[in-house]
């Protein structure tokens, strides 16, 4: 894990719900991002769901993705909108996974610049000055 000092963000998580927690302690404890795999049909999902979103089944599991993406949309905000995130402009993605999945994540403006839509991009795990983990990609090589 990269440990780059990043802004307060514990008061401002979503509301856990259990079939989260797995999600979030992964995240948090292990610096892995995790996503939902049927055990019955083989459908990868994120966000998490208590069921497949794809045939409905209960038995979902949760495996380690392989941190491995494309850069499937970026934006740059210009306005501060939550207060953990002060120093504008800032740069957000949603990238999709190579298991299938898209995921919002943080991006530096530098990276965000030097990232062409679907160029490879990997998970950098980083700790905001409370601690807690978030997910921001970098380039790939
Ligand atoms: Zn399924």
């Amino acid at each position: 894990m990269q440990e780059a000092q990043r802004e307060k963000a514990a008061d401002w998580l979503p509301v856990i719900t259990e079939f989260e927690k797995p999600f979030w302690d992964s995240l948090q404890k292990d610096q892995v991002l995790m996503i939902q795999k049927c055990e019955d049909c083989g459908h990868i999902q994120f966000p998490p769901s208590p069921v497949c979103a794809d045939c409905l089944s209960g038995a979902v599991s949760w495996v380690p993705c392989s941190g491995k993406a494309r850069l499937w949309s970026k934006v740059i905000f210009h306005k501060q909108y939550l207060e953990p995130y002060p120093d504008t402009p800032y740069s957000v993605v949603l990238a999709k996974l190579e298991e299938g999945p898209i995921v919002t994540g943080r991006i530096t403006n530098e990276n965000a610049q030097k990232t062409a839509f679907d160029g490879p991009v990997k998970i950098q795990y980083v700790k905001t000055t409370d601690g807690t983990v978030l997910v921001e990609f970098v380039p790939a090589d």
